[in-house]
C-alpha cells in the first residue's frame, strides 16, 4: 500500500484527512500518530511505503495520556537527519514554527510546502491538491532494498559492528603501549567506558544506512558519515576525511570530495577497509553482493583502487568468517583466504594477501608485520593483508586474535577494529569477554529503523 504518514492530534481533521486520502485511491492508506515520540520511534518503520509525509506542530495530550507530545519540530529535525524520500506538507497554523519546521527540512533537501488549516474543508479543498501535485512533481525512486531475512542479516551485521567496536577501543588504549598487550590485557585493563574512534563511528554509519535501506544508498550514507562527523568530531578522523567530511556538511557533493582526493587519484587509506567488515556480515549470504556494495561503501571516500580493493577484501573476510563458523579450523584458514583472493581485484592488497595466506600461523606476529605491514602508512595495502592474517589465523579465538593483532603496533585502532568485526562472526557474541562487552562505551543506533 502507498502511505501517507500523518501527525495530528484533532479527531475532526484526521477524519477530514481520511476522507480525503479515500479519493487518491484504494491503494492509499493514512498511517496516523497523535504525538511526535510515538512518531519519532515509529515512523522509520513505515519508510518502505511512504510516499508522503504530512505535519502538525502544536499537539495537545491525547484523553488520558500521561507523557508530553511534542511538537511537529521534532519530528522535522529527525527526518531532516535522513536523505530525503518522499515530499513533505506542514499543515499547522502555527505559523513561526511551520517556518522552523520548513527550514529544517529545506536545508536537509527535502522537497516540503505549507497548507494553511484555512476555512471550510481545506482539507479537501488545499491539502488535497496539494497532495497531488507533490505526487505529480515526484515520481518516488524505490530507495527500499530490504529483504525478508533482512532482520537476520542486521543480527549479524551488529555482533560484527560490537566486535569490531570492542577492537577498535582496545586498540586506540594499548596503542602506544602495544608491546605490552598481552600482558596488561592479561591482568585486565582498566575500568570503562572505553572510547571508540572514527573506525566504529563510521561503521555506525553503514549500519544505521544498511538498517534503514537493505543496501548502500551511497547519498545517505554520505550524510550520515558527515552527520555522525559534525557531532563528535574528535574521534581520530585522518586529515582527508575531516576535510571530505567537512565538504559534506557545508553541503558540496562526496562525489566531488571523494575523486578530488590526493591530486584526483582518490584516496588509498584503510578507511574504506576499517568500517566495512558489519557490511559483510549483512551481505554475508551472497558474497557478490557483498563485493558490489563494499565497492559502493568504499567509493563514497575512497575512490583509489586500492582502498577500494581493501574494503572488497575485508566485506569477503567478514562474510566468509560467518559462513565457516562451524567449520574445522584448519580448513577454515584456507578457505577464507581462498575466497577473500578470489573476489578482491589485482592490486598491491591481492598481492600482499597472497603472501598473508601462504605464511604459516607460527610465524612471529612481529615478522608477519614486517613483511606485509601493519598499517603504519595507513594506507590499504599496507594494513588490509595483515589484518586478514591475524583474523584468520585466530578465527576460534576473539582474546587471542586481539591481543596479537594490537601488539605489533602499527594503526592498533584501525586493525583490531577490522579483526574485531571479522573474528566476532565466527566465535559469536558469548566468546566475546564479557567484560570487554560492558566496558565499551554503548553503540548510538538510530533508533528503530
Ligand atoms: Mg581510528
Amino acid at each position: 500500500m502507498k502511505t501517507i504518514l500523518l501527525l495530528e492530534d484533532n479527531d475532526e481533521r484526521i477524519a477530514g484527512f481520511k476522507s480525503a486520502v479515500r479519493e487518491l485511491g484504494e491503494d492509499w492508506q493514512l498511517h496516523i500518530w497523535h504525538d511526535a515520540p510515538t512518531m519519532i520511534a515509529e515512523c522509520e518503520n513505515c519508510f518502505d511505503d511512504v510516499h508522503l509525509i504530512s505535519l502538525d506542530h502544536d499537539l495537545d495530550p491525547q484523553p488520558g495520556a500521561t507523557f508530553d507530545p511534542g511538537t511537529g519540530l521534532e519530528v522535522a529535525k529527525l527526518l531532516a537527519g535522513h536523505f530525503p524520500i518522499c515530499p513533505v506538507i506542514i499543515h499547522s497554523t502555527n505559523a513561526d514554527r511551520a517556518w522552523s519546521m520548513h527550514n529544517e527540512l529545506r536545508f536537509a533537501g527535502w522537497t516540503v510546502d505549507r497548507v494553511g488549516p484555512i476555512g471550510d474543508d481545506w482539507i479537501r479543498k488545499l491539502w488535497l491538491p496539494k497532495v497531488r501535485e507533490m505526487l505529480g512533481q515526484l515520481p518516488r525512486s524505490e530507495f527500499f532494498q530490504r529483504s525478508s531475512d533482512h532482520s537476520e542479516r542486521m543480527q549479524r551485521a551488529l555482533l560484527s559492528l560490537e566486535g569490531l567496536a570492542i577492537g577498535d577501543a582496545i586498540g586506540e588504549m594499548l596503542a602506544y603501549r602495544h608491546a605490552d598487550a598481552a600482558r596488561i590485557i592479561e591482568r585486565g585493563l582498566p575500568a570503562g567506558p572505553w572510547f571508540h574512534t572514527d573506525d566504529t563511528e563510521m561503521a555506525l554509519s553503514i549500519v544505521d544506512t544498511l538498517k534503514l535501506y537493505g543496501h548502500i544508498h551511497q547519498d545517505e550514507l554520505a550524510r550520515r558519515f558527515a552527520w555522525r562527523f559534525e557531532r563528535e568530531p574528535d574521534r581520530g578522523y585522518g586529515s582527508m576525511t575531516r576535510k571530505q567530511m567537512n565538504e559534506i556538511t557545508r553541503g558540496g557533493d562526496w562525489r566531488q570530495g571523494a575523486t578530488s582526493a590526493f591530486g584526483s587519484q582518490g584516496s588509498m587509506g584503510n578507511g574504506g577497509a576499517m568500517r566495512v567488515a558489519p557490511l559483510g556480515a549483512y551481505f554475508a549470504n551472497d558474497l557478490s553482493r557483498a563485493v558490489e556494495q563494499a565497492r559502493a561503501s568504499s567509493l563514497v571516500t575512497h575512490t583509489h583502487p586500492e582502498g577500494v580493493a581493501g574494503t572488497i577484501a575485508i566485506a569477503i573476510a567478514a562474510a566468509k568468517a560467518w559462513q565457516l563458523r562451524e567449520a574445522d579450523s584448519a580448513e577454515r584458514v584456507v578457505r577464507l583466504f581462498e575466497a577473500v583472493l578470489e573476489h578482491t581485484p589485482e592490486s598491491k592488497v591481492r598481492r600482499g594477501l597472497l603472501i598473508a595466506s601462504q605464511t604459516p600461523t607460527t610465524v612471529p606476529v612481529e615478522a608477519v608485520a614486517k613483511a606485509l605491514g601493519n598499517g603504519t602508512l595507513v594506507t590499504a595495502p599496507d594494513t588490509v593483508p595483515f589484518a586478514v592474517w591475524c583474523a584468520a589465523n585466530h578465527l576460534d579465538n576473539y582474546t587471542e586474535a586481539i591481543t596479537l593483532t594490537i601488539s605489533a603496533g602499527g594503526d592498533c585502532d584501525t586493525n583490531a577494529a577490522i579483526v574485531g568485526g571479522i573474528v566476532a562472526l565466527s566465535v559469536g557474541r558469548e566468546r566475546i569477554p564479557a567484560e570487554w562487552r560492558k566496558e565499551k562505551e554503548p553503540l548510538l543506533l538510530i533508533p528503530n529503523a
